[in-house]
């Protein structure tokens, strides 16, 4: 079976493709004809990746699926969420947006132990985050949806170089290392778009 994939990232396509296996030929929007940037306008990760699905769905009729990806940062008050992508703002870096991760947290951090030294009942200041991904399959038409979560803490500073995004900061839970230190089958194996990607792939092929 044919099926889009609204994403232009090819590392994407690559993992999607290596979970939904043989029986499933993945192509991208490009090359199923859309070259423009996909609107991206919605207040929650789900609504983000039914608008791109749709998008798809309604330019080629096909079988389509899209994703989006927000991080949670506790201390952050669950931001930048629905903003990840554009954190530092619209035209900036994977490297921006982890500078202004790692202010941001410090600021708040210094926040919270002057409340405490002023006797003031503060949340413990923790670094606790999770990556959170919302997948919407269209289907014949028909929408699903399917989530992926992969819990940790984000770290002091930068290691390692594998992944992309924030995985430079992101410790997932019971590891000692960044997930850019893992290789490409250690993070899909608990990524938050690997298990969505995964419980997609079970209801396509019950559904096939
Ligand atoms: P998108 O929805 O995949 O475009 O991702 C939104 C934001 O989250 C972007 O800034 C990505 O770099 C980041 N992101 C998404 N998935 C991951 C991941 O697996 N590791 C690190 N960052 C990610």
């Amino acid at each position: 079976m044919k099926i889009v994939f609204a994403t232009a990232n090819p590392g994407k396509v690559r993992e999607a493709q290596e979970i939904l296996g043989k029986g499933f030929e993945i192509v991208t929007a490009a090359q199923a004809g859309i070259t423009e940037d996909i609107p991206e306008s919605g207040n929650t990760l789900r609504a983000n990746s039914l608008q791109k699905a749709e998008y798809i769905y309604k330019k080629t009729g096909l079988n389509c699926f899209a994703d989006d990806t927000g991080l949670e940062v506790d201390i952050l008050g669950g931001g930048p969420g629905v903003q990840t992508a554009r954190y530092a703002g619209p035209q900036k870096s994977p490297a921006d947006n982890i500078r202004k991760l790692l202010r941001e947290m410090t600021r708040r951090e210094k926040e919270a132990s002057s409340a405490r030294s002023l006797g003031l009942a503060m949340e413990h200041a923790n670094r606790k985050a999770r990556f959170r991904t919302s997948v919407t399959l269209i289907l014949n038409g028909e929408k699903h949806f399917f989530d992926g979560i992969m819990e940790g803490r984000i770290a002091l500073e930068r290691h390692g170089e594998g992944g992309f995004g924030y995985d430079p900061v992101f410790i997932p839970e019971g590891y000692s290392v960044t997930a850019a230190q893992l290789t490409d089958d250690e993070k899909n194996a608990i990524s938050h778009r690997g298990k969505a990607l995964r419980a997609m792939a079970e209801y396509l092929k019950q559904a096939k």
